[in-house]
């Protein structure tokens, strides 16, 4: 079949949906491996009417410009903090994302980050490996208790009302934060005030010129002492540096699916850290969650290329 042109899809994804672009005529050329240089992303986006970026590759106006067919970026995540939707919009290239799919992997590991971090479970895991497990003892490894605790959500949206459901479950009392108050059943605070009540605060915003380092440092110090700080946003969203120095004694501890920078080089201070749960950007990574987003990636190119609205679009 005679190629309709080339679509660059920068990993390789999960499920069968790329089959749906080969039938269709379009050449697909998937990079495989984990790491995909600036200078490959460079040298491969050539010549391509179509791309489909994780959120490992920057794609800016130089990355665009070295593919002057490009139609559509169709983002494998709901956040698109790595594209320049400015240089998209001037040169007339559609973005496009997967909200939705991913919302109730990614609350679960919030919460699968905020019980490993309350109740201790990675050093209890470490603990046990070592051989250090000789006897039980009241006093071992005690963490907080979550049923009564007060979650602080930042940005109340998909996987911050996912992640309320959940922490309902367990008990806890949920307060949020956000541009504006939505009809949900939680307080609504300002941010100041959900910092110094929150026994726990769990950031859900996406990383915008306006919540870069939204938990700076002394955002950091003016949460409650002994409380926890759990990302499964964006790491730009905390101050690293700062939170380091602040889980030397002012928190409980944190749970960090990302980091900044990601990923975080081998013998970062955080990595040091007993009360820091560190996981490696694995958020959406249920398997059938993963090909949901390949195949809304795909419905999205695919409206693009064929001159119909597509169903997610960011720009
Ligand atoms: P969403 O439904 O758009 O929710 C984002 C929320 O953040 C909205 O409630 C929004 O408020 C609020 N917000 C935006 N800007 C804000 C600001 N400046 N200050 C305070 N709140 C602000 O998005 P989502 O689907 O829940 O996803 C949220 C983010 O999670 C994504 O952008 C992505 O970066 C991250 N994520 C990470 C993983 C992972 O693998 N770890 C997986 C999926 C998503 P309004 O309601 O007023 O707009």
């Amino acid at each position: 079949m005679l190629s309709v042109g080339k679509i660059l899809v920068t990993r390789s994804l999960p499920g069968s949906a790329l089959e749906h672009l080969r039938e269709r005529g379009y050449r697909v050329e998937v990079h495989e491996g984990l790491f995909l240089s600036r200078e490959d992303l460079l040298k491969k986006v050539e010549g391509a009417i179509g791309l489909i970026p994780t959120v490992e590759d920057r794609v800016d106006a130089e990355v665009m410009d070295r593919a002057p067919g490009l139609k559509v970026i169709a983002c494998y995540s709901v956040g698109v903090d790595h594209v320049d939707l400015e240089a998209a919009k001037a040169r007339g290239i559609r973005v496009t994302h997967t909200p939705g799919v991913l919302t109730e992997a990614t609350a679960d590991l919030t919460l699968a980050l905020l019980l490993a971090v309350a109740r201790r479970v990675a050093e209890g895991v470490d603990y046990a490996r070592k051989g250090l497990w000789q006897a039980w003892h009241p006093e071992l490894l005690l963490g907080m208790d979550l049923e009564g605790a007060t979650l602080g959500i930042v940005g109340m949206g998909r996987i911050g009302q996912a992640v309320a459901k959940r922490a309902e479950a367990f008990g806890m009392r949920v307060v949020y934060t956000g541009r504006t108050p939505k009809p949900l059943p939680y307080p609504y605070l300002s941010l100041e005030a959900l910092l110094a009540t929150s026994d726990i605060v769990s950031l859900h915003t996406p990383l915008t010129l306006e919540t870069h380092r939204l938990m700076n440092r002394e955002r950091l110090f003016a949460m409650k002492p002994g409380s926890i700080l759990i990302n499964t946003a964006r790491g730009g969203l905390v101050d690293t540096e700062a939170l380091v120095e602040a889980l030397r004694g002012h928190l409980f501890g944190a749970g960090l699916d990302v980091t900044d920078p990601e990923p975080l080089p081998r013998g970062h201070p955080l990595y040091a850290l007993p009360n820091a749960v560190i996981t490696p950007h694995i958020g959406s990574a249920g398997r059938r969650t993963r090909e949901r987003m390949a195949e809304m990636a795909v419905e999205n190119l695919l409206a693009v290329l064929e001159g119909r609205e597509p169903p997610n679009p960011v720009v």
